[in-house]
Formats: structure tokens, C-alpha cells, sequence
């Protein structure tokens, strides 16, 4: 086994798809990360992932960013001869409200007006493209142009790229806690003692941020939140074409759910969340169960939707634990303790944005520029750690 380095660069804790895309970048501008991760990498929320990438129904704000961020992973699709199984199949939101309707109908207006390829589609249309889409739908919106990726594979290829661009990356090594001197960063002490010196450490550690980050009283608003999805058996090539998300009025995971999609391999995988439990508080350090209500829900979203899946005989479930902000976006960048930054708070899209933040940090490490100005200032602006500070604290 190689041993830790000494001294670093910069180190990187947690290798999903947030550490890994990072330690990436900092390789790429010639910093030579260090990444260090407690269990396996994209074992965690990264591993359970649906993976899928574009600005469907994201919200004007986050436009841009997203899409300069799949652009990075239509990129790392060909460096790695399509090793992530990038799949351009497309993005459509269901409507079953006259609210909904509206929303649809801004959202759609909005993506054109920056340059997407959106529409809103009668159920009639909607079934040229989905065959099997049933239900009591009113319309649907559309965007041909989101993807998936293969989330194992994604954080490999982004893994062996970040090496042969010179990082180290160590498994099985969690971050005890960090070091600090004269109120700067100076290096990370893992669980077993081992110190690795170094003048700039990133967070990256999912619903794990916020505990390295409270041994050095910043309170940073970051709260596990469960996540589960199902998955059946393997199904013939194209029964499902997209990606399959429920247009809501008011947008987002806690006004209701659904995303459903077919994987390259076959399994249809599909979650609905209608109710938000509340994640017990360490929820995260634990192996969490699916719920019932959960499989139920789901399981009715989908046969409403796609009634021809009567017989879709359910493989297996898997939760996971998303970083949850309270305005539901990152937080990205350093905090007040000089040689610190964090990457964190991923909302349960982390994929979608993973290539814009991790050049957005590498370039606050290292001084760069290399992303476009306006996209560098808008991602200071949505994701800055400092915007919820009270007090002393973050
Ligand atoms: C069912 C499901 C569907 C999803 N669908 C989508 C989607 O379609 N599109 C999308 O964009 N996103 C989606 N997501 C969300 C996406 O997967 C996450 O946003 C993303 O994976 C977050 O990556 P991360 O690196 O921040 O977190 P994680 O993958 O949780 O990585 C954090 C890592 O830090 C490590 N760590 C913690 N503490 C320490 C320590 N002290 N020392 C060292 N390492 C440590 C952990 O072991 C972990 O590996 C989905 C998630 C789920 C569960």
C-alpha cells in the first residue's frame, strides 16, 4: 500500500463525485491534490445516484452553470471513449395540475430565452417520444438535450484522470480532523494518527462537512436528508427513453418528486418522494432502511404514469444521504479560516453541477482563472458559504 504523503499541495476530503471532480481540476492546473476518503470512493450518496445532467427545470439562476457543467462531462465522455455511458436521452416533466401547467409553461419560456432547446408537449407528442406514457397527463415539458451517466464509472474515469494527472487518491483513510495553526489550516490528522502538512484542505465530504468543519466553530447550515430509490429487474432496450421528472409548481424535492429512467444495463429505476420525513439527526453514519410509504408511492407514480409496467417485477431499494442547504444550492468556497474551503450542500443534484464547482474551487485555490468570468462570479454569488454567517459563526 502506498504510504500518505508527508505534505501536500492541497488535500481533498471525500472522494464522491464532488472530491473527485475536484481533485481533478486542482490536478489539471498543476497542484498535485492529495485526496483522502473514509470508506470507498462513490461509495456514498455519489454511488447511489440516478446521475443525470442538464438545466431541465433547474431554474433560470443556475442556467449557465449547468450548462457549462455538462458541456465538462460531454468532455470527460470522450476522453474516457464514453467509459461513463453518456446517454443524450432527453428530460421530460409530467403535468397533472393547471398549477403545474403555469409552471411548466415559465419554466419552458425561461430555458428558451437562454438558449435551450425546451419545449411543452400534448400527451400525443409526448408519446412519440415516450411510447409507454400513459396517465392523466395534461402536457409535458421536454428537453432533448439532458443526460446520464453511469455514476460508478463517472467517479472512476474522473479518478483515473485526476492521476494521471498527477493527484494521489487513498481509499479506506478518513480525516479525523484538521489541523490548525495561528488560525490557518495547516494540515489534516487521519484516524490513525497520520498527519499530512498542507496549506490549503477543501471539504468535500457530503452531510460529513459539517463535523470537521464544528472542531473549528463554524456552523455550517448543512442537514443529511434520506434519499432512496428502486430498481427492477433488467427490461428491453427503450421500454423507457428519458428521464422522466414530475413538474412541479413550486419546484424542488420538498413539493413532491419523481424521477424515473431506464440505465444502459436495462433496470428501470424510479423514486417518488411526496412526504419528507425528517432524516434523524446522524442518520448518516448509519445504514438506512426504505420506507414503505416510499415504495408505495413510488410504485403508484410510476404504473399511473406507465401502466404497461403492471408486471415490473422490483429488483432492489438503496437510500442514501444528500447534504441539504436551506436555500437548496452549494456551498462552495473558503470560509473564514484561511486555507480552508468547502464544497458541500449538494441538494440531491450534485452530478449536474459537479464539473463548474470543482473549477470554480480549483481557481480559489490556486489563484487561477480559468472559468469564464461571468460563471466565476455567479457561482461567488449563489454558493458563497458566508451567506447564511450569524454571528461568529458560518
Ligand atoms: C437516488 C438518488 C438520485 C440522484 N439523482 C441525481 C441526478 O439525477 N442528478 C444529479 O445531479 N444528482 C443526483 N443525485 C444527487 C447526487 O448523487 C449527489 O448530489 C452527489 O453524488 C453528491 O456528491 P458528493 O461528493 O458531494 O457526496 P458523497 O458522494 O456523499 O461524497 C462524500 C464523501 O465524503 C466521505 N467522507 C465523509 N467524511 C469523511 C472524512 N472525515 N474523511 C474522509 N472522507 C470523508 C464519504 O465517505 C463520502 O464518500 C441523486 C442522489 C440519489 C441518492
Amino acid at each position: 500500500m502506498t504510504p500518505l504523503p508527508k505534505s501536500a499541495e492541497v488535500v481533498v476530503v471525500g472522494g464522491g463525485v464532488i472530491g473527485a471532480s475536484i481533485s481533478l481540476a486542482l490536478a489539471e492546473a498543476g497542484a498535485k491534490p492529495v485526496l483522502l476518503e473514509a470508506r470507498a470512493f462513490g461509495g456514498a450518496v455519489t454511488g447511489g445516484s440516478l446521475a443525470a445532467i442538464g438545466t431541465h427545470m433547474h431554474g433560470r439562476e443556475e442556467f449557465g452553470i449547468l450548462d457549462y457543467a455538462r458541456d465538462r462531462w460531454r468532455e470527460l465522455s470522450d476522453a474516457s471513449q464514453d467509459g461513463i455511458e453518456y446517454t443524450a436521452c432527453g428530460k421530460m416533466g409530467f403535468i397533472l395540475t393547471d398549477a403545474a401547467l403555469a409552471a411548466g409553461k415559465t419554466l419552458v419560456a425561461q430555458e428558451k430565452s437562454q438558449g435551450a432547446r425546451a419545449e411543452l408537449l400534448m400527451p400525443e407528442q409526448a408519446q412519440q417520444y415516450e411510447r409507454l406514457l400513459g396517465g392523466p397527463i395534461l402536457a409535458m415539458t421536454y428537453d432533448p438535450d439532458t443526460a446520464t451517466v453511469n455514476p460508478f464509472h463517472a467517479v472512476r474515469a474522473l479518478m483515473l484522470a485526476a492521476r494521471q494527472a498527477g493527484a494521489q487518491l487513498f481509499e479506506n483513510t478518513p480525516v479525523a480532523r484538521l489541523l490548525v495553526e495561528a488560525g490557518r489550516v495547516v494540515g489534516v490528522e487521519t484516524s490513525t494518527g497520520e498527519r499530512v502538512s498542507t496549506p490549503h484542505a477543501v471539504l468535500a465530504c457530503g452531510p460529513w462537512t459539517t463535523k470537521l468543519a464544528a472542531d473549528l466553530d463554524l456552523n455550517l447550515p448543512i442537514e443529511p436528508r434520506q434519499a432512496q430509490c428502486l430498481a427492477s429487474i433488467r427490461q428491453p432496450s427503450g421500454t423507457l427513453r428519458q428521464v422522466i421528472s414530475s413538474c412541479e409548481a413550486k419546484g424542488g424535492v420538498d413539493s413532491g418528486y419523481t424521477q424515473i429512467q431506464q440505465s444502459p444495463s436495462g433496470q428501470i429505476l424510479f423514486n417518488t418522494v411526496t412526504a419528507l420525513a425528517p432524516t434523524p439527526k446522524g442518520a448518516e453514519d448509519r445504514v438506512g432502511e426504505v420506507q414503505p410509504g416510499f415504495v408505495v408511492d413510488s410504485v403508484n407514480t410510476l404504473l399511473m404514469l406507465f401502466p404497461a409496467l403492471k408486471d415490473l417485477p422490483i429488483l432492489r431499494s438503496w437510500v442514501r444521504f444528500e447534504a441539504v442547504t436551506p436555500d437548496a444550492r452549494f456551498l462552495a468556497g473558503p470560509v473564514p479560516v484561511p486555507g480552508l474551503h468547502v464544497c458541500a450542500g449538494d441538494n440531491g443534484s450534485g452530478f449536474c453541477r459537479a464539473p463548474l464547482l470543482a473549477q470554480f474551487i480549483a481557481d480559489g485555490v490556486t489563484g487561477r482563472q480559468t472559468l469564464p468570468v461571468a460563471l466565476q462570479q455567479r457561482a461567488a454569488q449563489l454558493y458563497d458559504p458566508l451567506r447564511f454567517m450569524d454571528g461568529q459563526n458560518v
